[in-house]
């Protein structure tokens, strides 16, 4: 973990404000969402990125048209699709034959 040598107070309701360095490295805009996790004794504070919706990865991802893809799925839309078309029928054909 990279330490940034950045001091911020805790305000009495429990809030930060993440510098503008910061904000800059990790892309967060005025409407960015972020995502806080306990590790190490420590907050970590990540960017969150929607998973994708055909594989469910949930880095590397775009939106668009209000859905959110990963690279690969970009490049292989039709194969990423038909994957998840497979997929999701294995999973009802599974749940459809135990309750045969
Ligand atoms: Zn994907």
């Amino acid at each position: 973990m990279q330490h940034t040598g950045m001091v911020r107070s805790v305000d009495r309701l429990g809030r930060i404000t993440i510098p503008k360095e910061l904000c800059r490295v990790l892309g967060l805009l005025g409407s960015s969402r972020v995502v806080l996790s306990l590790e190490n004794n420590g907050i970590v504070i990540r960017r969150y990125t929607e998973p994708c919706c055909l594989c469910g990865r949930a880095d590397d991802t775009f939106e668009v048209d209000g859905k959110f893809y990963c690279s690969h799925c970009r490049k292989n839309p039709q194969a990423a699709a038909m994957e998840k078309f497979v997929g999701d029928f294995s999973d009802k054909y599974a749940e459809k034959k135990k309750e045969d």
